[in-house]
């Protein structure tokens, strides 16, 4: 597979923005970013991605514009900003490849919600990525991004090695991956950190979201996967995975009509798929497609599933995807 590097090395903590769309933070979360190593910078991203119209066939104007993100950025670990080469082949920005033509949002409905946090975890074994989209509930546009890849804590390497070459090897991203995965419990602290920036959580809220919540695909993410990793991790459940919106409930309900999968969503609401699936971060953009339609068509987006306990979950739609 083809892969562009580009190599250079660095031996200090780099200015980037830490913060997809709102600047740098404060040093206080640089400090946070793991432990600076001498490391070689490789965008590598497969073909596929340099190529998305030969890949999804789509010309519209915004997928022509599309370009994969530099995956280092979204750890605020890029070192080639001035690069205009670099800047050319990956976007820097969470919002560009999304539409902001306002006035096809004719049908929007007041929602409960002032934003969403759309989520789309990866890995079967332990959590590899952990990628969230911020939007705003009310213009349907995206606000921010927080993007990170997660090390396992239970495997070994060389399980590491053999799990990331099979999983990302042939997005051709396992190099990004092993230069910037941190353990679980440090991503869930950085997390907190950026969405308290976001004044969308806060100890003084009981630990709950602040007129947010997590917009999955399925209950699988928060209902099973996250508390799994919680348990594996040796962490407690933090309180914002309390309540969720499956998606495709919503759909269900709103649409009148069954959906399994995005696939499905897209492909019946004629949304383009953009990026690579199954590479977190292009996922949570596409779910991020699919809720902005629906927000658009006036579809009220609304918490499917509650749950008191790690195991005791409630599910609030009569009709629901089984
Ligand atoms: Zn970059």
């Amino acid at each position: 597979m083809y892969r562009s590097v580009m190599a250079i090395s660095r031996g200090f903590v780099p200015r980037a923005a830490y913060s997809l769309c709102l600047g740098p933070l404060s040093p206080l979360i640089l400090s946070s970013v793991s432990p600076v190593r001498r490391l070689t910078v490789s965008a590598s991203l497969s073909a596929a991605q340099h190529d998305p119209s030969s890949a999804t066939g789509h010309k519209s104007s915004t997928t022509s514009r599309w370009k994969p993100m530099c995956l280092y950025h979204t750890h605020g670990l890029c070192t080639m900003l001035d690069d205009p080469a670099h800047l050319e082949k990956f976007s820097h920005s969470c919002s560009d490849e999304f539409s902001d033509d306002i006035s096809e949002f004719v049908n929007k409905k007041h929602q409960e919600f002032d934003y969403f946090l759309v989520l789309d975890l990866e890995g079967k074994v332990e959590i590899l990525e952990f990628p969230v989209v911020l939007v705003d509930a009310k213009t349907t546009r995206v606000v921010d991004l927080f993007h990170r890849f997660v090390r396992p804590s239970k495997m070994s390497e060389q399980r590491i090695n053999e799990y990331i070459e099979g999983k990302y090897g042939k997005l051709g991203v396992d190099r990004v991956w092993h230069d910037t995965a941190i353990p679980f419990e440090e991503v869930l602290q950085q997390f907190e950190v950026w969405l308290t920036q976001h004044r969308l959580w806060g100890k003084e809220l009981g630990g709950h979201l602040n007129q947010s919540a997590f917009v999955t695909c399925g209950n699988w993410d928060v209902k099973t996967k996250i508390p799994q990793q919680c348990n594996v991790s040796k962490m407690k459940l933090p309180s914002y995975f309390m309540e969720w919106i499956n998606l495709k409930d919503i759909y269900l309900n709103f649409y009148k009509r069954q959906a399994t999968g995005m696939k499905t969503m897209m492909r019946q609401l004629q949304i383009p798929s953009l990026g690579s699936h199954h590479l977190g971060i292009d996922d949570a953009k596409n779910i991020t497609r699919v809720l902005q339609r629906m927000l658009a068509d006036g579809a009220s987006v609304q918490i499917t599933a509650r749950r008191n306990s790690p195991e005791n979950v409630e599910f609030l739609f009569e009709n629901r995807i089984r």
